[in-house]
């Protein structure tokens, strides 16, 4: 059964843009419940560690270097199917093949700076929840 659980962060991108509200909101407003949240900002080698399952692709390097150029909001959302709702509510990877009316069709700026990130999986959204924030089952 699919869990209620997802994780996702507000990317550098959308952040410095001052779209955090906007995107905030919309996810609100689809229904899903934040039950954690922060600013933060990710050393190279931290992005290096969320991101490690793309060591290998050509664009890793640049991905932390990015991912660790600014300010990120990451978050723990709650709602029925969590993940996969999610996923259709930020859209595709890169924007220019995003659905109309997803996040990434209104705020990203590129494939890389594609302002949000989401989780693909139950487990990953788990192991990437943990990844921020610790003692957050009462919330
Ligand atoms: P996601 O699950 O939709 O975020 O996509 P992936 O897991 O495949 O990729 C992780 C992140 O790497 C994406 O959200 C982008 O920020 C970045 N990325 C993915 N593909 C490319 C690419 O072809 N070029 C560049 N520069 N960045 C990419």
């Amino acid at each position: 059964m699919a869990g209620n659980k997802t994780f996702t962060m507000i990317k550098p991108d959308a952040v410095s843009a001052g779209n955090t509200g906007a995107i905030t909101k919309m996810i609100e407003e689809a229904g899903f419940r934040i039950v954690a949240i922060k600013k933060t900002q990710l050393s190279p080698e931290k992005a290096g560690e969320f991101y490690a399952v793309h060591k290998a692709r050509p664009f890793y390097k640049d991905l932390c270097s990015y991912m660790s150029s600014g300010a990120i909001i990451p978050m723990i959302l709650e709602k029925d199917n969590a993940v996969e709702d999610f996923r259709k509510l930020i859209g595709a990877t890169d924007p220019t093949k995003a659905a109309d009316g997803t996040i990434r069709k209104l705020f990203a700026k590129s494939i890389e700076a594609n302002a949000i990130h989401g989780s693909d999986s139950d487990e990953n959204a788990a192991i990437e929840g943990s990844f921020f924030f610790s003692n957050t089952e009462r919330f």
